[in-house]
Formats: structure tokens, C-alpha cells, sequence
């Protein structure tokens, strides 16, 4: 413990500590913020800064990626610190805030860019800001007339829900829209207290999204995750990614097969609310930009059907725009030709739990002009 906490900061609030049930890495809460020996294994494909975001800086302190967003890194400090933080090279290392002089290089920058519609406040945590210093960065990006949409991302109303006061909130309010996402990771985050803290955000008027992290024993589990996900939601809380862990040195002990992220959204394809199911994505190795990664619903296409699959596993045979057919006709493919998947791509074949599940209308036009 003592040698990871050399190597990457320690800070946890007192309310995230309480959450701790079990001292040991089978609490998830634990996991999170206590220092882990592992964290020194440093296998060769990990890197400080996996997502290339120094590479990417327009200015110091503004990642220009994406043509029409921009991130802006607001603080190196955050209330708690994530042991599996992707920031790690910066978040803790030293304390520190973005200075005057660089938060006016960052508007420079953003006023004659006026492609970029979208700023997200980050760090570290920008809630650790006081309000007023918040209210300087927000009201200087807000004043660059071609930014339409501030988002902040924070992990505070999950470390530490009291700063959510309602100085906060009002300062929020006056600048909408203002967008936050937050990011729990396990059920056991939120309480009564984080939960009040979201509902006090979304009195406000302050639309919340998630972010959370796939942490190989924290959270690793499909049921487990539709559970955070259906609360998030009852407190007003959209799950927005799920992110596969990052190529971050310090966090292979946490990185799960990509495997286990498609089959938790398998999992929740048709089990959960579809405002409950968040994005499941890749951050790319060296500024590739997120991946979405969605279990494969595709199973063939011809000109004329595309065969899709549901999330029980029944075969759809979808009928693309009408037109008349000029692929291999079900007799020139010999007797067997009704049979298999090649079969429902071509319109021959409708199994019958198809014809459940689709149009019948749009079936039988696509019958007549295939049999
Ligand atoms: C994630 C990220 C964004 C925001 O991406 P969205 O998909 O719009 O949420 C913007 N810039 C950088 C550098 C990012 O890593
Ligand atoms: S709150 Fe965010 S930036 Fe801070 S340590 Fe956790 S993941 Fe990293």
C-alpha cells in the first residue's frame, strides 16, 4: 500500500471512507480509494497518458479533439482520488488550478474557434473549485458567443454530496445550459446523501448524465450494474458511457477482457429501460477518440433483408426499401435453399417467431415479391 501511495496520490473523504464495510479489496468502495500493491505492476502496453491528451493540447490545458468540443483540465484536484483514475499522470500529482493568464489562452483559443460548440469543465474535479472561482472559468467560457453547451464532469456528489450546496447549484443555474455527468460506479455509492445531491442538481434544472468505469471486481457484474443504472435513473441520472478501462499505468489489476463489457450489455439489452442503458465505449489508445462496442445484432444482409437478432436471441429478417429481386433465386440455389440464415437474408424464409416480432404487413409484401 505504502509503495502505491508513493506512486500515485491518496486523498478519501471521510463520507466516501464510511462507505467502507469490509477492509479489504472484496469491498468495492475499499477498491476505489485505498492503495493497492498492484498498482506498481506496470506491464509494457501501459502509458501515463494512454489517450494522448498532451498531444492533443491546443493550448496548455484545452484537449481539442473533436472538431466541435473541447476539453478543458480546470483542476488537478479531486476530493477523493480514484485508484483507478485515467488522469493518474495529473490528477494528485501536484494541486494545482488553471491560472489566469492560461484560463485567457484557453478563451483565446475557443473565441476564434468557433466550430466548438461544446466545453467540458474537468480535471481533476472542478466541484473541488470554490464556487466563485467555479463561477470565473464557467463565466469566461460562457461569454465566448459560439459555445452553446458547458458540461462539467464530477466524481464529488459521489465523494463527498455536501458540497452540493445551494450557493452551487444557484451559480449553476444562472449559466445554463449547463450539463453534468457524474460518475458512480457501484450501488453501494449511492446513498441517501449522494442521492439528495443529484436530486438537488436536477431541481436546478441541471440535466445529469453518468460516467462509470468497468472495474474488474467492483463492478464487473451485469446484474449488479442494471441495479446502479435503474437507481441512477429513479434520481434523475441518465447512464450515459460505460467505459472499458484505459491502457493507464496503475490500473491493470481493474481492466476486465472487453468480452466481459459485451456481455454485461447483452445483459441489459431488453432487461432495462432503454434510458437506462448506457453507451458501452473504448477510449482509444493514443487519441483514436471513443469506440462504441455493441454485442453484434447484425447476423447477415443481402440487397434485400438485412437477418438481425433481438435480445432473446430470435432471428429478425428485416425487408429493406422494395425493389424488384435480382440476387440468386431460391431455385437456381437447389433444394435445401429454405434452409439456414442464407434463406432469411434472401426473404425466403420467415421462422415463425419472426413473425411476431415484425411488421406483418411489411412481411407479406416482402413475401409476394420473393416466393
Ligand atoms: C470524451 C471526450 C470528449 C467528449 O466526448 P463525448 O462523446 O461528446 O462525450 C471530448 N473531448 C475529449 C478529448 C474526450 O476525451
Ligand atoms: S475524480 Fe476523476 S479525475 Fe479525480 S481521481 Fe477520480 S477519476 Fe481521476
Amino acid at each position: 500500500m505504502a509503495e502505491a501511495a508513493g506512486r500515485f496520490p491518496m486523498a478519501v473523504t471521510p463520507y466516501y471512507a464510511s462507505l467502507i464495510r469490509c477492509l479489504d479489496t472484496s469491498d468495492p468502495v475499499f477498491s476505489m480509494c485505498i492503495p493497492d500493491g498492484r498498482e506498481t505492476a506496470d506491464p509494457p502496453f501501459l502509458e501515463d497518458d494512454p489517450l494522448g491528451e498532451e498531444a492533443d493540447m491546443a493550448v496548455p490545458g484545452l484537449v481539442h479533439r473533436y472538431r466541435d468540443r473541447a476539453l478543458l483540465l480546470a483542476t488537478t484536484t479531486c476530493a477523493a482520488y480514484c485508484r483507478h483514475c485515467t488522469r493518474k499522470r495529473a490528477a494528485g500529482q501536484t494541486e494545482t488550478r488553471i491560472a489566469p493568464a492560461r484560463l485567457a489562452q484557453a478563451v483565446d483559443y475557443l473565441s476564434v474557434h468557433p466550430e466548438i460548440h461544446d466545453v467540458i469543465i474537468s480535471g481533476g474535479d472542478p466541484f473541488t473549485l470554490g464556487t466563485h472561482a467555479l463561477e470565473r472559468i464557467i463565466r469566461a467560457v460562457r461569454n465566448v458567443p459560439s459555445v452553446d453547451i458547458i458540461r462539467i464532469g464530477t466524481r464529488t456528489p459521489v465523494v463527498l454530496p455536501m458540497r452540493i450546496d445551494d450557493g452551487l447549484v444557484r451559480m449553476l443555474r444562472r449559466y445554463r445550459p449547463v450539463y453534468v455527468n457524474l460518475h458512480f460506479n457501484h450501488p453501494a455509492e449511492l446513498t441517501p446523501a449522494a442521492e439528495a445531491a443529484c436530486e438537488r442538481l436536477a431541481d436546478a434544472g441541471v440535466p445529469l448524465g453518468n460516467q462509470t468505469v468497468l472495474l474488474r471486481g467492483v463492478n464487473d457484474n451485469a446484474p449488479l450494474l442494471a441495479e446502479l443504472f435503474r437507481r441512477l435513473l429513479r434520481v434523475r441520472v441518465r447512464p450515459y458511457y460505460l467505459f472499458q478501462c484505459d491502457l493507464v499505468r496503475g490500473v491493470e489489476h481493474f481492466r476486465t477482457p472487453l468480452a466481459r463489457g459485451i456481455e454485461i450489455m447483452e445483459y441489459l439489452r431488453g432487461r432495462l429501460s432503454g434510458l437506462a442503458i448506457p453507451t458501452f465505449v473504448v477510449d482509444a489508445p493514443h487519441g483514436g477518440g471513443k469506440i462504441p462496442i455493441l454485442p453484434n445484432y447484425i447476423v447477415s444482409t443481402s440487397p434485400t433483408h438485412t437477418v438481425l437478432r433481438n435480445f432473446a436471441g430470435d432471428l429478425v429478417s428485416y425487408p429493406e426499401p422494395y425493389r424488384e429481386p435480382d440476387g440468386l433465386s431460391p431455385a437456381a440455389a437447389g433444394p435445401r435453399a429454405a434452409d439456414g440464415v442464407w434463406a432469411l437474408a434472401c426473404g425466403v424464409r420467415v421462422p415463425a417467431e419472426t413473425c411476431a416480432l415484425a411488421h406483418p404487413a411489411s412481411f407479406r409484401r416482402a413475401r409476394t415479391g420473393y416466393t
